[in-house]
């Protein structure tokens, strides 16, 4: 991988085999987290007894900020701390101040977004915009205080991530983003009532499709609510006109609010797949570099790191790895059976981040 023929020029932009750049690096910096959402964590699968890595596993924020500042030099002008729950990383500020220093090749310094369940936002927005975050999205699947407990499995209540998402809002964290999950059956009938609570206000709500992330969670297509039938749901009550895209790449198509109160995003992530215009790469808590969110295996870039290989390296391997990048699971799981698709081993979401 290291051979000179893979080398890079220091700016150079990677391109996939399907002529996709690499624009967008989502780092998982925990596999831990403080909710059990039934749909990522069942209690059945991650119980008592569930193994998460071990403090020495996972990357130091030092390897971190060497793989986004190699990636940086190649294209990647975007950032998103994920996990588990990032927030229960120790010292996650750190982390960010480190990151806040990259500059792209022509000297912009990166956009640094957080992906959180809200828990813990009131207390630490300030601390995260101090430290160099640029924004956050905060996941949000009911406003139902009983539906929200049950959902996320250990009884947390739904003010508190109220006040997280205008903690944000306050500390200059926004525009924030509002991200619910819509599961056939089980949250669905809140649709209407989170468009309406959030109608209006700073905060852009956008409806997730369910996925068949991971092994654990029992996805049935049958429990997917297609984007199309959220908008027009919505649309119904609230009259609502679709809105171009802002940024290549981006998962959630816009809708605006006839009467001006705002938009809402869908991510069709089932029902309109956008693997074509995908332009993103996930590292793993322990390092190892994902070109799907719905890949078998990762390319180990830890052992890499801790082997001493020094920045030419890295850039050649991820160059490498990018390069030979064929990924669109989206587009081609529609032509799967449940069966194949049930025998294909997967990554956990709360493992790989979202
Ligand atoms: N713990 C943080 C949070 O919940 O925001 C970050 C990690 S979480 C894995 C990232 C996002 O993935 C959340 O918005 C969550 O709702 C979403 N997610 C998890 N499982 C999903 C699934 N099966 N389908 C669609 N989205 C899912
Ligand atoms: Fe935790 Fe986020 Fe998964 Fe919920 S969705 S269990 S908050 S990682
Ligand atoms: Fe990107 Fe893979 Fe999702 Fe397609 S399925 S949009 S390639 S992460």
């Amino acid at each position: 991988m290291t051979s000179t023929a893979m080398r890079l020029p220091s700016t150079g932009r990677l391109a996939d085999a399907r002529d996709r750049p690499l624009r967008d690096l989502r780092i998982s910096v925990t596999d831990r987290c403080n909710f059990r959402c039934v749909y990522c964590m069942p209690k059945s699968v991650f119980g008592r007894d569930y193994a998460f890595l071990d403090r020495d596993e996972l990357l130091s924020f030092e390897e971190i900020t060497r793989i986004a500042r190699v990636a940086a030099a190649h294209g990647v002008e975007k950032l998103r701390l994920t996990g588990g729950e990032p927030l229960l990383r120790r010292g996650l500020e750190g982390l960010i101040a480190q990151l806040a220093e990259l500059r792209t090749p022509d000297g912009r310094p990166l956009e640094i977004a957080l992906t959180t369940n809200g828990s813990a936002l009131a207390m630490k927005a300030a601390s995260l915009k101090a430290a160099g975050l640029t924004r956050v999205t905060v996941s949000l699947d009911s406003l139902d205080d009983e539906l929200f407990q049950a959902m996320n499995d250990v009884r947390f209540p739904v003010g508190r991530v109220l006040d997280g998402i205008q903690a944000a809002h306050d500390a200059g964290l926004g525009p924030v983003k509002v991200n619910m999950v819509v599961k056939r059956g089980l949250n669905d009938h809140e649709i209407l009532p989170m468009a309406e609570h959030f109608r209006g206000t700073p905060f852009t709500l956008r409806f997730i499709e369910y996925m068949d992330v991971g092994t654990s969670n029992g996805w049935e297509l049958g429990e997917v609510v297609p984007s199309a039938e959220i908008v027009e749901r919505i649309g119904e009550r609230m009259p609502l006109a679709a809105v171009g895209a802002t940024a290549p790449g981006e998962t959630a198509a816009r809708w605006r609010y006839v009467d001006g109160g705002g938009e809402i995003g869908v991510i069709s992530s089932v029902t309109q797949a956008f693997c074509g215009s995908c332009n993103r790469a996930r590292i793993s808590t322990e390092g190892r570099l994902f070109t799907c969110l719905f890949a078998s295996e990762g390319h180990d870039l830890r052992a890499l790191l801790r082997g001493g290989i020094d920045d030419d390296g890295l850039a050649d391997a991820m160059g490498a790895i990018w390069g030979a990048r064929d990924d669109r699971y989206s587009e081609v799981r529609a032509t799967l059976t449940p069966e194949l698709r049930a025998a294909r081993p997967k990554v956990e979401m709360s493992y790989i981040g979202g």
